[in-house]
């Protein structure tokens, strides 16, 4: 039998080399990284016109796919891996996973059941448990020793942290006598992501019933205001089904006080679940664990390793705490179709990660954790996440002896939210905006900003600094600095009267 011109191009003989091709581009990519501007410069619509108005009729050859690599999309990418890409928060990327994800696509299983590949969800068993134990969580987010029928609850990887509170909304609200239950309320404070409102559109949760709970002056949130709102909303006939509790708002990075939170929650009966996209990375290390404190009364956890450990996009952890929570995902989730229907699920001995978030198919993601689990070890992940907080303190240091500038929150982590010194809020914001477009224009540095409130209607224009990038070193944070000296001579002057 002879094969096509399509099946020969499936796996061709030059396979291996086309593969040797892109790991020496993404090798060259990053060893040049620095030669390049970190966003692009790239009218709307620039590339679209580019690219040919339709698909090609006749296959083209590989080589002509990658100069178009080059010549079209790296001049229009922003380049998040650049050590000078401060904005948002990062994403990171690291050859370990980088690998895996090849390995992956190689391989090419889709792991909706057990059954459609057993190591497909057995490895992301395991190696949840590790990264679960890794920032302590409590025994019960686990599977343990005994696995699928164990006492534990276990972990899943989702796409996204906006997929996790999805999937633990839908969870609390069918736990709570159903998924259009008309009189559920929802909690989560003035600062929490905007998954959290988005989820709650999108599982049938009445608009009025989305409570965003006040913060201390700290941005936190108020645990008393919470209660406050939960008392009022039980005095009118609702039921308090969900609370999202942050630890690491995106804003500015503040904590919710768990400890708090977490009576208050159980009193109520409210599903308590716990957003630490970025900040969740952080708890590998013992020395920051504090805002972990009362994580036993959480029903869910959730953390982004896609953003600050080392592991490419997309990976996002959830963990259920105990064998109830669960089930009460898998009921919520769970519709079976005769052509799913198989012996092993319904042995009742093995997980079906189908049942554990919105897609049916999934991709081997395990296998990237596992790599930067292995390939970097805990002490390198818990370096990595210090070598970063270092640099955040230099910068904070530098931030205080600096009349010029003061900081909009306390600091978190690796994230400082700055801004201009001024005689009142209207002239700060009006010098923190100039000194953003400065920045923007200059190019060197990317930066994002946000707007803390300050009892004003408009609030404070802050400029965040996110460090977490993997390549991006001490001499990088000076270099950042010393723009950001430079910026303020330009806009408002080296004077240090203000
Ligand atoms: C980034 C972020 C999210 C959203 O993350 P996705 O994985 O992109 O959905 C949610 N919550 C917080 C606190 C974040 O910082």
């Amino acid at each position: 039998m002879t094969e096509t011109g399509f099946q020969q191009a499936v796996i061709p003989e030059s396979f291996a080399g086309q593969v040797a091709q892109i790991a020496a581009f993404i090798a060259r990519y990053h060893g040049t990284m620095e030669t390049r501007a970190v966003m692009p410069s790239v009218d709307p619509g620039a590339v679209f016109d580019t690219l040919p108005s339709r698909a090609p009729e006749s296959a083209e050859p590989f080589d002509a796919i990658m100069a178009d690599v080059e010549q079209i999309i790296l001049p229009a990418l922003a380049h998040w891996q650049h050590p000078m890409f401060f904005g948002y928060f990062p994403a990171n990327a690291s050859a370990p996973a980088m690998l895996a994800d090849l390995l992956c696509a190689g391989l090419g299983v889709q792991g909706m059941l057990w059954q459609t590949s057993p190591a497909c969800t057995e490895l992301e068993m395991r190696v949840l448990d590790w990264l679960g134990e890794l920032i302590a969580l409590p025994k019960a987010f686990l599977f343990g020793t005994e696995g699928a029928s164990g006492a534990g609850g276990g972990g899943v990887i989702q796409g996204t942290a906006s997929e996790a509170v999805l999937s633990t909304m839908i969870a609390a609200r069918a736990a709570h006598g159903g998924t259009s239950a008309p009189h559920h309320t929802v909690y989560a404070s003035t600062q929490a992501h905007s998954s959290v409102v988005k989820a709650a559109r999108m599982c049938g949760v009445v608009a009025e019933h989305v409570r965003l709970v006040p913060t201390s002056s700290d941005l936190a949130m108020d645990a008393s205001a919470l209660q406050a709102m939960i008392n009022a909303d039980i005095a009118q006939g609702r039921a308090p089904a969900f609370i999202c509790a942050t630890l690491g708002t995106t804003s500015t990075g503040a904590m919710d006080p768990l400890a708090s939170i977490g009576p208050i929650a159980q009193r109520a009966g409210a599903w308590l679940h716990v957003d630490a996209a970025w900040a969740g990375s952080a708890f590998v290390c013992p020395e920051l664990r504090a805002p972990m404190e009362g994580i036993e009364h959480a029903d869910s956890f959730n953390f982004n390793p896609h953003k600050w450990l080392l592991t490419n996009f997309d990976c996002s952890c959830l963990w259920l705490n105990g064998q109830a929570r669960r089930e009460q995902l898998i009921n919520a989730m769970s519709i079976t179709p005769e052509y799913l229907r198989n012996q092993a699920s319904e042995s009742g001995k093995v997980v079906d990660y189908r049942d554990w978030h919105v897609p049916l198919g999934r991709r081997f993601r395990a296998l990237k954790l596992w790599f930067v689990l292995r390939m970097f070890g805990a002490e390198g992940l818990r370096e990595h996440i210090k070598a970063d907080l270092a640099m955040a303190q230099w910068l904070e240091s530098q931030v205080h002896e600096e009349p010029r500038l003061e900081l909009l929150a306390p600091p978190s982590l690796a994230l400082l939210c700055l801004a201009v010194k001024a005689a009142d809020a209207p002239q700060a914001n009006a010098h923190t905006r100039a000194l953003h477009d400065w920045l923007r224009n200059d190019g060197q540095a990317v930066l994002t900003h946000t707007t803390v409130p300050d009892g004003s209607q408009a609030g404070r224009y802050g400029l965040r600094i996110a460090i977490g990038s993997p390549a991006t070193t001490q001499a990088h944070v000076v270099r950042l600095w010393n723009l950001l000296q430079h910026g303020l001579d330009a806009v408002i002057g080296a004077s240090t009267s203000v």
